[in-house]
């Protein structure tokens, strides 16, 4: 297996950091933590692990591989800097979903497997919780539980029977009627809801960075500025970036939406653009007028392209969703304004109150969505030594940061170290077989099909 320049991602993407050394932030996240680029790999070096990518997967498989095996060399190089990616402009929401949701994971993999798989996910919320305590890594996290809201009779009928599996499965969800969620959020559009007490959000952007502090405190050298052009497989891997070259025995793509483009990747992961707005800080007034200040609870609506909405530290209101691209070829966007637009018409239907109030950031990011909803963990190559962990289709936070308790027991197990702990298990969603996904104009014209449907059933939901 050879992947060569043209082949990596968004080849044409200007760097983050520009020639005077100023890193250049997308979100209103990455504005919150002051970055010093980290020097490029500028040396030809040898390694154990590789790990190419620097968001919560990147991070996650250095952080297990070192505490479960200190002693083991392992290195990690990222095209920008650690957090540039989704991993630094998402919403901040941790949670359990997977797949479409419970209902739709129940169908496609029967009730208990279903079960045991969002036992794994609420696993990984509670990861996420412990870890950020753990090395007290300030990244505002709060504990905000999570309502999803129903705004028709089809969706509301659909959380019902998905309530009861949740019910059936032992998952403490809430059913709301109307009043209930009134409790939560001041918002006539919606009649009922379903509220999960587990899931958190934070500012992703800190605690990415947060993680790189971490992950270098444990050894792991991390190369910023340093995008793979080449990845020559053989034993060992070696891994071209412009200014020098990694052989490592082991290598993890952890590139995500980013990875969509490479090699076997490409028959895995598509890249899909999502965007998000947020507004300026709320003032007590404001907030009061919503009825968000007692709980705070993080929302989303429960529909295809969904609207997730939540507070952050400073009271703002983040607002995501409504839309999502996939761009022909190899284009990559962070600016759509028409779906900024379409964001912010909608804030103003659900919040009328809030109509004069003023959006101060605007950004998009690409994340990594499988045909099936599913992500997809696993090991190819020539020699079985090319990881990879991805395709979390827009509901990464808690899983990303949760791949390496998955992957690295894998890893150093597969390379002889001994007494390594299983790790949990994930059986479905591991090695499974890539689902064909075409390429150029068949899987753009076939893929936006499926999307125009998506929004037309998300249309007519509305009527
Ligand atoms: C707008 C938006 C909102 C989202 N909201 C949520 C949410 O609220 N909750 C949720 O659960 N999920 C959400 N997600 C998804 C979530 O952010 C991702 O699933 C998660 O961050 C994936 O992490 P990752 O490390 O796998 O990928 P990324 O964070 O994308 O990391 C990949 C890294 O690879 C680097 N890279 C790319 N090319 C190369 C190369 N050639 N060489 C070296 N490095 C390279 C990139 O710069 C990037 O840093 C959202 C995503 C977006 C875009």
């Amino acid at each position: 297996m050879r992947l060569k320049s043209d082949q990596t991602p968004f080849r044409g993407l200007p760097p983050a950091v520009d020639a005077s050394g100023s890193y250049h932030p997308v979100s209103l996240w990455q504005e919150t933590v002051p970055v010093t680029p980290g020097s490029p790999l500028e040396s030809s070096i040898e390694c154990d692990v590789a790990v190419v990518g620097g968001g919560f997967t990147g991070l996650s498989v250095a952080y297990h591989l070192k505490k479960y095996a200190p002693g083991i060399e392992v290195v990690l190089i990222e095209r920008d800097v650690i957090g540039h990616g989704a991993s630094g402009r998402n919403g901040g929401f941790a949670m359990p979903l997977l797949g479409w949701d419970l209902l739709y994971a129940a169908q496609k993999l029967g009730e208990q497997q279903a079960g045991a798989a969002y036992r794994l996910m609420y696993d990984a919320v509670d990861h996420v919780k412990r870890t950020v305590a753990e090395h007290a890594i300030d990244c505002d996290l709060e504990a905000t539980g999570y309502l999803l809201l129903n705004t028709c009779a089809r969706r509301e009928k659909r959380a019902r029977r998905e309530y009861e599996v949740a019910h059936r499965l032992g998952f403490d969800h809430q059913w709301l009627d109307k009043a209930g969620v009134g409790e939560h959020i001041r918002a006539d559009t919606f009649r009922s809801g379903v509220l999960d007490p587990r899931p958190c959000i934070l500012n992703p952007a800190k605690l990415a960075r947060g993680m790189k502090g971490v992950v270098e405190r444990l050894g792991v050298r991390v190369y910023e500025q340093t995008p793979l052009d080449e990845l020559i497989d053989g034993l060992p891997v070696r891994l071209r970036t412009p200014h020098g070259a990694v052989n490592a025995r082991q290598v993890v793509l952890a590139l995500n939406g980013y990875g969509g483009s490479i090699g076997f990747m490409q028959a895995r992961v598509m890249p899909v653009h999502t965007y998000i707005v947020a507004t300026e800080p709320l003032t007590n007034d404001q907030l009061a007028s919503t009825g968000w200040h007692v709980k705070r609870t993080s929302l989303e609506t429960a529909r295809n392209f969904i609207h997730y909405f939540r507070l952050t530290a400073d009271n703002r209101i983040l607002f995501g969703g409504e839309d999502a691209q996939l761009y022909y070829g190899d284009q990559y966007k962070d600016q759509d304004q028409i779906i900024f637009t379409a964001l912010q018409g909608r804030f103003r239907e659900y919040f009328p109150t809030l109509r004069d109030v003023r959006f101060t950031h605007q950004w998009g990011g690409v994340l990594g969505v499988t045909l099936d909803m599913f992500p997809t963990f696993g090991a190819g190559g020539d020699h079985g030594s090319v990881y990879h962990a991805a395709g979390y289709s827009g509901h990464g936070v808690a899983l990303s940061n949760y791949a390496g308790a998955i992957l690295a027991p894998q890893i150093l197990k597969s390379a002889g170290v001994r007494d390594i702990p299983d790790g949990p298990q994930l059986p479905f969603f591991y090695n499974r077989k890539p689902v064909w996904l075409a390429s150029g104009p068949v899987r753009y014209v076939g893929l936006q099909a499926y999307r125009q449907a998506l929004r037309l059933q998300d249309k007519w939901d509305r009527a």
